[in-house]
């Protein structure tokens, strides 16, 4: 198998920075290029054939009836809202520590995020959302952040009881499991995302799971202008709309990460229980916490900076000088200035600002080798004892 080679850190270090479309390594270039090269007699480019097949194969192995591609995450989660009718004046209840593609899709509806804080697992805590729910709120968006699924359970209960929406941020968490069902296997609407540095990739690229067959006509209008085809040729336009396709390179790619996720994951897993064990009882770390179904997007533990006499800048800096990239997965978004200007400020949500101080992501991807982990954890130790 013919292997392309990831970019290296300027030293020439076997691990690289986080954000790298790494997952090529799995593939033969030759497969990949196979795959490229018998798209152009097919004239399909997108929104053809390829996304048809993606679309069936992904709903297959996540286990939903409905599901459309699109071109990022962040439209899965935008066109999600657009399809539930979500627009001005309306708010949508999710996590103040997620990406900012999470709020900036509500907000890019002209609707108002109400932020809630997270739990000491990093996910939205569900008994905080009551609270945050006002007579114009119309859906409840949870992030299953790091891949680790929230407990669904009382969020869909909740939203029963209220009449409201549940819109999923599963950009992490492909193949992950909530009591042992696919995350998007039962959702109301579940959004992915298969940008480079998530756990599958079609380059850029996303996609919806629905519960409504519905919804999926009208998301699939959303997504190319607004547009039903009549019959006869012609066309009308429902309601206007942006474009959000899938490319049909992306579609290719993604068939054949689809036939790797289980393999990716499983490597994911063994990679962050490897770090657990490693880093167990290590001082001034908090480690993530493992539960059943976690996909292990990310692999992020907190570190108390003030204990090690250190900052955050000066750690990331010295892990860099031995060729090992550490990335911060997030800071608080609620002080933003974009969402400063919607009320919000600091003490709002202590964890997700604890959080958002003291995280550091680890290196963690499929090509890392068990010594990898042990180089990361060492360098960690080393970088956090020398600067007391
Ligand atoms: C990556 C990400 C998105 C957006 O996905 P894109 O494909 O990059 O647009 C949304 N939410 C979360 C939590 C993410 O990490």
């Amino acid at each position: 198998m013919t292997r392309i080679d990831l970019p290296l850190q300027p030293n020439g270090s076997k691990v690289q920075w986080s954000y790298l479309p790494r997952q090529f390594n799995e593939q033969s270039i030759e497969e990949i290029l196979g795959r490229l090269r018998a798209f152009v007699p097919t004239g399909d480019f997108t929104l053809g054939k390829p996304v048809r097949e993606f679309e069936d194969r992904f709903a297959r192995l996540i286990g939903t009836r409905h599901a459309i591609g699109v071109n990022s995450g962040t439209d899965a989660l935008k066109l999600s809202l657009k399809a539930l009718g979500v627009g001005p004046g309306d708010e949508v209840v999710t996590a103040a520590n997620t990406f900012i593609a999470t709020i900036g899709a509500i907000a890019e509806n002209f609707a108002r995020p109400a932020l809630v804080d997270c739990t000491d697992n990093f996910c939205m805590d569900v008994s905080k959302v009551e609270a945050a729910i006002t007579p114009r709120t119309k859906a409840i968006m949870p992030v299953h952040f790091a891949g680790l699924p929230v407990d669904l359970e009382p969020v869909y209960a909740l939203a029963r009881r209220r009449g409201l929406r549940v819109i999923e941020d599963a950009a992490h968490a492909m193949g992950a499991a909530c009591q042992g069902r696919r995350i998007g296997s039962q959702g109301d609407l579940v959004a992915f995302s298969f940008h480079p540095n998530k756990n599958l990739t079609t380059i850029e690229g996303g996609a919806l799971s629905f519960a409504s067959e519905a919804e999926v006509e009208r998301a699939e209008r959303l997504r190319f202008h607004g547009i039903r085809k009549l019959p006869g040729g012609g066309i009308d336009v429902l309601e206007h709309a942006g474009k959000s396709n899938l490319a049909d390179v992306s579609a290719r790619i993604g068939i054949a990460q689809l036939q790797k996720l289980e393999q990716f994951n499983a490597r994911r897993t063994a990679l962050a229980r490897r770090y657990l064990e490693r880093l167990d009882g290590a001082s001034g770390l908090r480690l993530p916490v493992d539960g059943p179904g976690h996909a292990w997007h990310l692999f992020a533990p907190l570190v108390d900076f003030g204990a090690a006499q250190l900052t955050r800048a000066r750690f990331i800096e010295a892990m860099h000088a031995r060729g090992i990239g550490a990335g911060i997965h997030y800071q608080a978004l609620h002080l933003f200035q974009a969402y400063r200007r919607l009320g919000y400020r600091e003490g709002d949500f202590p964890n997700a600002e604890t959080i958002g101080e003291r995280t550091v992501t680890l290196p963690l991807f499929t090509q890392m080798q068990d010594s990898d982990v042990d180089r990361v954890c060492d360098a960690l130790r080393e970088t956090i004892r020398r600067a007391k």
